[in-house]
């Protein structure tokens, strides 16, 4: 296992869904695998849990799985080979299912007479197509005029960045592929088109009423996403930056500088921060990235990411092993520079029901730095003082101890985080000399060095975290 502090998401697809495959991209880096509900069944999704599972035992790793719901994403039909659209032609949706052409295309969107307004852009293919709705009889077509025009391929996908969708976030598809991941206890569950707060609520509703392992992460890739953010950031427990679709929706120009403001008002929130799509497109085929690419992954990790994510690279891609052994070695070499954005001061402001918890964590990263400690342990039982104690972006790294499988996963996606399984609670001094123990005994520290440790007291309580403590590792007792 690596030492770097950022994380690396792959995605799973015919290329990488392998038993051999998947262990050599964890030994290369991966710390989430992503399954993708547009692409996967429920068996291969099942599958796939199985195998995390028997990897995490082999190599004793806590590789969490993401269970990413396809959303809204609207798309076309089948369309005749060779259809190719030219500015100025006229192109009818329809909801009536049948083989499309130049002219007249199946919608999947059955609202979509309804919804849409003349003028609005209706964009095809990650934008590749562009045109204008001109005509909508309110009920079953809308024609439009193509301003740019491209080849029209089956089931592309359709992005309508200015109409208001009724669709809801999760579709009745998404209803039954979040069964899985909760029955299957995924630690991530990635919610896409996100475009209100309700929308995050509605989610964390059904996880709660089935006391679901899961945590939520809200893919931003709708405007009205971006115009509420904050709400969207509080009520999710991570974010993605999903530039695919986002880049479609908003002007391409507008997403590096929403995803350095996602960066940092996640930083803020202590929320962590995914940066996705297209970041080793190029390695889909070919052995190694472009230097556009290696600066993408450089500069995400510079901002200060939680974890980069690999799609397609590493799905249906040429070298799903190689993209992972490349990341690692780029976010290695921008960590060990010293140069990875720290966070300027975040001190708790307010004295809510964790403010004890926040404060430890804030202390003991600021703590770590002053006296150049080699590791934060944490004692932890949700996970939340970990994730605190990180979103401080300390130079220390984050040990984190807990008793949970399910949160030890689940911290893999978390920036400086490495979690270790222990259970047991008899007192605060016992527990603490167990955790040293195991960080010597694993070489993770040295003598000479400077750990701190936090924990809450009484610790078979698990309350919040409020004591800190400093210890030299002296010896090797
Ligand atoms: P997707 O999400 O791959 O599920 O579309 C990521 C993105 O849109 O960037
Ligand atoms: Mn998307």
């Amino acid at each position: 296992m690596n030492k770097n502090k950022a994380k690396i998401v792959a995605t799973l697809g015919p290329a990488s869904s392998s038993f051999t495959t998947m262990v050599e991209m964890v030994k290369a880096g991966v710390n989430v695998f992503r399954i993708n509900f547009s692409h996967s069944d429920h068996a291969n999704a099942r599958e796939i849990v199985e195998k995390v599972q028997r990897l995490n035992q082999e190599l004793e790793s806590n590789v969490a799985v993401l269970a990413d719901l396809q959303g809204p994403k609207l798309r076309i039909g089948e369309v005749k080979e060779g259809a190719v659209l030219k500015p100025g032609d006229t192109l009818a949706f329809t909801n009536e299912e049948k083989m499309g052409s130049t002219e007249e295309v199946y919608m999947t969107y059955e609202q979509f007479p309804k919804d849409v307004k003349v003028g609005d852009r209706i964009l095809i293919d990650d934008g590749k197509i562009l045109l204008k709705a001109t005509q909508t009889d309110g009920l079953h077509r809308v024609e439009a005029e193509v301003i740019q025009g491209g080849p029209l391929q089956s089931r592309k996908g359709v992005n309508l960045p200015n109409t208001k969708i009724s669709l809801p976030c999760l579709t009745p598809k998404d209803l039954a592929d979040l069964e899985v991941a909760i029955e299957e206890r995924m630690e991530w569950v990635g919610l896409s088109f996100v475009r209100h707060p309700a929308d995050v609520r509605q989610l964390r509703d059904i996880l709660n009423e089935r006391q679901a392992p899961c945590h939520i992460i809200s893919k931003i890739e709708k405007p009205e996403a971006v115009v509420e953010l904050d709400e969207i950031i509080e009520l999710s427990d991570a974010i993605m930056v999903a530039r695919g679709d986002l880049g479609v929706e908003v002007p391409m120009q507008g997403v590096p500088l929403i995803q350095k403001r996602i960066v940092q008002k996640c930083h803020t929130a202590a929320r962590p921060v995914v940066i996705a799509t297209q970041m080793m497109e190029s390695m889909i085929e070919a052995m190694s990235p472009t230097r556009a690419e290696v600066n993408d992954v450089a500069n995400s990790v510079l901002d200060g990411a939680d974890a980069v994510m690999l799609s397609g690279e590493t799905s249906v891609g040429k070298y799903p092993v190689e993209v992972v052994e490349s990341m690692t070695k780029i976010i290695g070499h921008i960590e060990e520079s010293g140069a990875v954005e720290t966070e300027g001061e975040n001190p708790p402001r307010f004295r809510n029901r964790r403010f004890v918890t926040d404060s430890i964590s804030y202390n003991a990263s600021k703590i770590a730095d002053q006296i150049s400690a080699t590791a934060i342990l944490a004692m932890t039982f949700s996970g939340y003082s970990a994730i605190k104690v990180s979103s401080h972006r300390p130079r220390a790294r984050i040990f984190a101890f807990t008793s949970n499988r399910s949160i030890l996963n689940t911290l893999s996606l978390v920036w400086g985080v490495r979690g270790f399984y222990y259970d047991r609670s008899d007192s605060t001094d016992t527990t603490f000399a167990d955790v040293k123990q195991m960080v010597i005994e694993r070489g993770l520290v040295n003598e000479g060095d400077m750990i701190i440790k936090i924990a809450s007291m009484p610790i078979h309580e698990k309350g919040m975290t409020n004591m800190l403590k400093i210890t030299t590792i002296d010896d090797y007792e």
